[in-house]
């Protein structure tokens, strides 16, 4: 765990499995954005107690569960408010309706989340500000990694933009980029292109990013995006079945036979495919009761798969 200052008021909280941001309200007081994964949740509250920091108050990106692990326990423990997006708090309040998240797996929330579950007091949907104890944040609303993914950004500038992006690294080493909506992602990245703010900070990856550095992060994640659904669109034969299609992924990306892995690369791949449907490049069909897909000519053309 590794503070990271960089404003006066404002640092990064680098953990093993992604980043929280803390926003000081006072020397002992923070809000919090994003509190890490579940996994490193009592490390976390450990953390906060030796530098005697109390938490009044946590805002999430979004409710994936590296990025609202320590809600549980920081809510148990300081009793702060928590605001995270609107359908998010569907499957963090109670986990039977992780199907919202990522599967119909009647076990897979609980294995995922389980007891971590948490009161949500604000929902934040398409709000352009967030007042905290009196100090304005502003929000964007950024869907397609989720459904209302949130950038939020400090009142001294300082955006925290989750998973909308990958950093540099990620880029070159991520198998399946993690979509929910795909067209909607694409948005949000050009969203984040006019931003203004004075430092970057993403979910995952220690590099601040720099108002200067920004447009290019964002032109090679939608170059990664691209790549992600053309290999997809590659490995079509006439009435695919999604299985087929599947297994041909695991084998080229090496995904390997971790069921919560699988989930995951699962959503993304019928996000990709709704994406394709969308701009005339793949038809869905049933055939003798098994759903397929098939590509259509033409589609190779650079420009119709760029739309
Ligand atoms: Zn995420």
């Amino acid at each position: 765990m590794r503070l990271i200052a960089l404003t006066s008021k404002t640092a990064l909280l680098v953990m093993k499995y992604a980043n929280a941001g803390l926003y000081f309200l006072s020397d002992h007081e923070v809000v919090l954005i994003d509190t890490g994964h579940v996994r490193e949740s009592e490390a976390l509250l450990t953390w906060l107690t030796e530098q005697a920091l109390t938490v009044r108050y946590i805002v999430n990106t979004h409710g994936h569960i590296d990025h609202v692990g320590g809600n549980y326990l920081l809510q148990t423990h300081f009793g702060c408010e928590i605001a995270m997006p609107y359908i998010d708090h569907l499957y963090c309040e109670d986990s039977s309706r992780y199907y919202m998240s990522f599967v119909t797996s009647a076990t897979e929330g609980l294995m995922v989340y389980g007891k971590h579950k948490f009161r949500v007091d604000t929902m934040l949907n398409k709000q352009e500000t967030l007042e905290i104890l009196g100090h304005t944040f502003r929000l964007m609303t950024a869907p397609g990694h989720t459904y209302n993914h949130q950038v939020v950004t400090t009142p001294d500038g300082v955006c925290f933009i989750g998973d909308v992006l990958l950093d540099d690294k990620r880029l070159e080493t991520a198998k399946v980029g993690v979509v929910i909506q795909l067209k909607n992602h694409f948005e949000s990245i050009e969203g984040i292109r006019n931003l203004k703010g004075q430092y970057f900070v993403l979910g995952h990856g220690e590099h601040v990013y720099m108002p200067d550095e920004l447009s290019g992060l964002c032109d090679r994640n939608v170059d990664f995006f691209r790549r992600q659904y053309r290999g997809v669109l590659k490995l079509l034969a006439p009435e695919t079945t999604f299985d087929a299609l599947m297994r041909a992924i695991g084998v080229q990306y090496g995904l390997g036979d971790n069921l919560f892995k699988y989930y995951v690369a699962e959503r993304s791949i019928k996000a990709y495919l709704a994406y394709l449907e969308s701009i005339g490049a793949i038809r869905i069909h049933v055939v003798d009761g098994v759903l397929t897909y098939t590509a259509l000519s033409g589609v190779s053309d650079p420009k119709r798969l760029r739309a």
